[in-house]
C-alpha cells in the first residue's frame, strides 16, 4: 500500500520477510521478480560449458517456489573427473538505502559479527552519514553496506559488522525503531 509520499508498507517485488528480516526472495518467482540473471560456465579445462538458467521456462513448467540453490546441481554436466559449473549472477533490481527508506517498516539492523553487540539504525540516517564520509549516497546497495563501515566494535575491537534489515512497526516500544 502507498501513500502520497511513496511510502510503502509492503516488500518490494521479489523480496519477503522471514521471522522479521526482510530477505531477497531464494525462489524462482523472487529472481524473476527482480529481473535477475543468472549464468554458469564450467571452469574444466576440456568443458568451458556455459549456460543460461531460463528463468521464465523454469516457472512455465511449475518450478515457481523451487529455490535456486537446490536447482543449481541440476545443470551440471557429466563429465568423469567432475564438472567445475560456476555461476554468476547480475543485473536486476538492487535493494539501495534509498529503496529502503521509502518502506515504513524497514529498519537497518548492524550488528558486530564477533561479539554481537547491535544497532539499529534508519535507513535515511544512514544515507545522510555515508554522504557525509563521501562513502556513498542513494544508489549504496544494502549488501555492501557492512563492507562500508570502517570503525571496528567499540566492545570487542573487532571490525566484522553485519548488516541485515528489520521489518516491523517503527514506533512503539521494543520496534525495531525503539533504538
Ligand atoms: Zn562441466
Ligand atoms: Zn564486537
Amino acid at each position: 500500500m502507498s501513500s502520497i509520499f511513496g511510502l510503502s508498507d509492503a516488500p518490494p517485488r521479489g523480496w519477503r520477510i522471514v521471522q522479521g528480516e526482510l530477505v531477497a526472495d531464494p525462489t524462482v518467482a523472487g529472481y524473476l521478480a527482480r529481473g535477475r540473471e543468472i549464468r554458469g560456465l564450467c571452469q574444466q579445462q576440456d568443458c568451458r560449458r556455459t549456460c543460461q538458467v531460463d528463468l521464465e521456462d523454469l516457472a512455465r513448467r511449475g518450478l515457481g517456489a523451487a529455490r535456486i540453490q537446490e536447482l543449481k546441481p541440476l545443470y551440471k554436466c557429466q563429465r568423469l573427473g567432475g564438472c567445475a559449473l560456476a555461476f554468476h549472477e547480475k543485473y536486476g533490481t538492487e535493494l539501495t538505502v534509498s529503496v529502503l527508506a521509502r518502506l515504513k517498516p524497514a529498519v537497518l539492523r548492524i550488528r558486530c559479527g564477533n561479539c554481537r553487540k547491535t544497532t539499529r539504525a534508519r535507513p535515511g540516517a544512514v544515507v545522510a552519514r555515508l554522504l557525509a564520509e563521501g562513502l556513498g549516497g542513494h544508489e549504496t546497495r544494502v549488501e555492501d553496506l557492512a563492507g562500508l563501515i570502517r570503525g571496528e566494535c567499540r566492545g570487542c575491537r573487532v571490525r566484522r559488522w553485519e548488516v541485515a534489515v528489520l521489518w516491523g512497526p517503527r514506533d512503539g516500544p521494543g520496534g525495531p525503531g525503539a533504538a
